[in-house]
């Protein structure tokens, strides 16, 4: 059994409230977390009365190492220490109108604020009143539900979903963060209340994709969007990779459960939010790029650059970052195939090198996203691709040491160039630019001043272009 020691912040609160004859509950995640062995900083807690008044109490007992922050509108405080972030709310009754999840909210008991919560689970409150510290309360059975990790609501599912169709995203989201079940009543209720998401906010439900994306195993919250119906409402490009088509007896492999595969198997190696989204998107365009060859079998030829293409508007509805987080993305949809590429051909430095030049920074993310699409049940063409890749690894860190390329700067640069032989920016310092640049990823010339400066003047005096200077120095 677990129980909520006497100790702080726990004390203070218990002993604020009593001086202003209020009972306190410490509510929500947090106990349920405790239960889980999921230790946690943020506590909410509920009382019968004035929520801020309480916080007020406690931030004065708590003294300068606490910082208050007041919502009167919301009739909620805050009280922040280095340790912990307390949330202080007065039990409140929520009624609320068919077009909007916003409730008419009202004072309450305990009990209306339990019946108000999401999950059974969600719902136990632990009493901090001295006499009945550490008491737990809990209507719904929450701890059964822990027990048998499920996920349930505490009243009609259908009322519960349709009040605020948030709470089907979040039900989602717990199942696949704690590894739970919904039950079939409420997964049931999901299924039939799933168009009402459409009163959600894209930010709203992209808070909840981010949680379900950073689970250990996130497949398990696209499956459910799945199969309540959830996701192609929320997430149409992601439900069309869904299916097998087959022609002449070859089908091709079904994309969702192969994104889902790949998602999980760089989870296992990756908490960064977004390589785990270019896990999800990188063969976003494969229904968009799907052609039947008579002597191909299926094609998706150029996936990776339409996929590329198609990010932006994803990020915009979804209201996602459109900033070098999105371009980050874009980056990892259009590369996820070279390394791959490589080790099924000769590596040869040239390719590595460029490689490194267009990866750069990101090299490591896309060599973890790559290794992870590798999801073939053939174990021979598995262990060929691995060992393969095992030397693309070695030549990439080879190379780096020896070429520097991955922060690739050309030793010479345009200004150099133009004013060595007197050009205005024009279409010849491009051509020279790219020269250099090229030379120095196949390997013709090292990554040298020197080395580039002489090339530079080889392929500047086979255009044509004469140095402003005899002796080839700028001006
Ligand atoms: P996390 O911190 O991982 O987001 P949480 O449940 O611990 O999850 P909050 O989302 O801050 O934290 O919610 C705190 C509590 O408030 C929940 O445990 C639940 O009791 C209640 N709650 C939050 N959102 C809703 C909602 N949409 N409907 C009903 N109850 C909710």
């Amino acid at each position: 059994m677990i129980v909520l020691e006497w100790k702080e912040p726990f004390i203070t609160i218990s002993e604020a409230a009593a001086g202003l004859r209020m009972e306190a509950y410490v509510i929500g995640g947090y106990v349920r977390d405790l239960f889980l062995r999921r230790p946690s900083k943020d506590v909410d807690i509920v009382t019968v009365g004035s929520g801020i008044a309480l916080a007020e109490a406690v931030a004065r007992k708590m003294g300068r190492g606490a910082k208050l922050t007041v919502f009167r509108n919301f009739g909620t405080a805050q009280v922040k220490t280095r340790e912990w972030e307390l949330e202080f709310v007065g039990a409140r009754r929520e009624s609320y109108a068919r077009n909007s999840r916003k409730p008419i909210v009202e004072d309450g008991t305990l009990e209306d604020d339990q019946n108000r919560r999401d999950f059974t689970i969600n719902a136990m409150a632990l009493c901090l009143d001295r006499e009945r510290y550490g008491q737990l309360i809990d209507p719904f059975d929450g701890i059964r539900d822990i027990e048998y990790q499920t996920i349930a609501t505490p009243l009609d599912p259908d009322v519960t979903f349709s009040d605020d169709p948030l709470r089907m995203m979040r039900a989602v989201r717990f199942a696949a963060q704690l590894g739970f079940f919904i039950e079939p009543e409420t997964f049931d209720a999901i299924e039939r209340n799933k168009e009402r998401i459409r009163i959600i906010s894209q930010e709203r439900i992209a808070g909840e994709l981010h949680k379900i994306i950073l689970s250990p195993r996130p497949s398990i919250g696209f499956e459910l969007l799945d199969l309540s119906g959830l996701l192609s409402l929320i997430f149409p490009e992601l439900s069309a990779l869904k299916g097998v088509e087959t022609k002449e007896g070859i089908g091709h492999k079904d994309n969702f459960a192969h994104t889902l595969m790949v998602l999980d198997r760089l989870a296992r190696h990756s908490d960064n939010l977004w390589l785990r989204w270019s896990a999800l998107l990188h063969d976003i365009a494969k229904p968009a790029t799907k052609r039947w060859d008579n002597r191909l079998g299926w094609t998706f030829h150029n996936h990776n650059f339409i996929g590329e293409r198609m990010v932006p508007g994803i990020f915009r509805r979804m209201k996602l970052p459109v900033n070098e987080k999105m371009k980050y993305v874009q980056k990892m949809v259009n590369l996820h195939m070279r390394p791959i590429v490589l080790s099924d051909d000769e590596v040869t430095d040239s390719a590595i090198r460029r490689l490194l030049f267009d990866a750069g920074d990101d090299i490591d993310d896309l060599m973890l996203l790559c290794e992870a699409d590798i999801t073939s049940k053939n174990p021979d063409k598995v262990k060929r691709f691995l060992h393969n890749f095992q030397l693309v690894r070695s030549k990439l860190a080879e190379i780096e040491e020896k070429d520097r390329i991955r922060n690739f700067q050309p030793p010479i640069s345009g200004e150099e160039i133009m004013s060595t032989f007197g050009l205005p920016p024009s279409q010849p310092v491009g051509t020279l630019k790219e020269a250099i640049k090229n030379a120095i990823l196949d390997g013709i010339i090292p990554n040298e001043y020197e080395a580039a400066r002489e090339l530079m003047h080889q392929k500047a005096k086979q255009m044509g272009l004469l140095p402003n200077h005899p002796d080839g120095q700028p001006n």
